[in-house]
């Protein structure tokens, strides 16, 4: 056992690191960056340990397995080691590497703004098997480039899904103002952002920066918000629709996140 062990331990060992300090997780790389001089520094979300920094030693020189799995979008079954700062990839090896993303940079986007995402909603050590299920299934779709689900229609629901996880899910059954029920909507409705979901007719003037959604905007972010991915494939949204969740999704984001996203800012300019 402690044989089966040591072998499993990267070579060369980094100093003051016990071998049995080892861990293995299943992870999708969702951010890469140079570190020092042939290193890459890459931020990983697994389901057990949530969002994960770690580096991966000489992964920028070469063309070794571990140069190949440290890459954006790759989802990996990996060894690390702790360190006492940063943890380490020691040893992994590629389960999907989501190569379908590179066939045209609208792709690239939308699978970029799926990692920036994850990368927001994650906390760092914190399970987060939810978010972790949501990615991958986000990424595979993304990846698959099929004619339906359409990108736009998986990033909606990814959106959602993090936002879900992360308990921000904008209220879109009950008034934010004063917890009147909202039944199917026979015209528009409003949605407050700052105040985390739909206004009744009646509350519709508390917050002037509301966004205006029309019956099947509401209709379908309800649907989002509570389909499988599996069921994606069968859902279509017409271009007006869509442009409506995207405002109220990019809205309700921004007020729970208090920042921009770059992936998403590229996203914008390529549609
Ligand atoms: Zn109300």
């Amino acid at each position: 056992m402690t044989r089966a062990r040591s072998r499993s331990v990267p070579r060369p060992a980094p100093r003051g690191v016990s071998p049995l300090a080892v861990y293995r997780m299943e992870a999708i790389v969702v951010r890469v960056q140079p570190f020092a001089e042939s290193d890459r520094l890459a931020t990983l979300l697994s389901a057990e340990h949530g969002r994960v920094r770690a580096v991966a030693r000489g992964a920028q020189k070469g063309r070794s397995t571990l140069s190949a799995a440290v890459q954006p979008f790759v989802r990996a079954r990996m060894l690390l080691w702790h360190g006492r700062q940063l943890d380490g990839v020691a040893q992994a090896e590629i389960l999907d590497a989501h190569g379908g993303v590179a066939r045209d940079v609208g792709l690239l986007a939308a699978a970029s703004y799926c990692c920036d995402l994850a990368d927001a909603f994650s906390v760092e050590r914190q399970e987060a098997g939810a978010l972790y299920g949501g990615l991958s299934a986000a990424l595979d779709l993304v990846a698959a480039a099929a004619a339906r689900p359409a990108p736009a229609v998986v990033l909606r629901w990814f959106e959602l899904s993090c936002l879900g996880c992360s308990g921000f899910l904008p209220e879109l059954a009950v008034c934010t103002a004063c917890g009147a029920p909202v039944g199917d909507p026979q015209g528009r409705s409003r949605l407050s952002a700052s105040g985390g979901g739909i206004l009744c007719d009646g509350c519709s003037g508390t917050d002037p920066h509301g966004l205006w959604l029309s019956p099947n905007t509401l209709r379908g972010l309800r649907y989002l918000a509570g389909a499988t991915a599996e069921a994606l494939a069968r859902v279509r949204v017409g271009p007006g629709t869509m442009a409506e969740m995207d405002a109220a999704l990019a809205a309700h984001i921004g007020a729970v996140l208090q920042r921009p996203l770059r992936s998403r800012a590229l996203l914008q300019a390529l549609t």
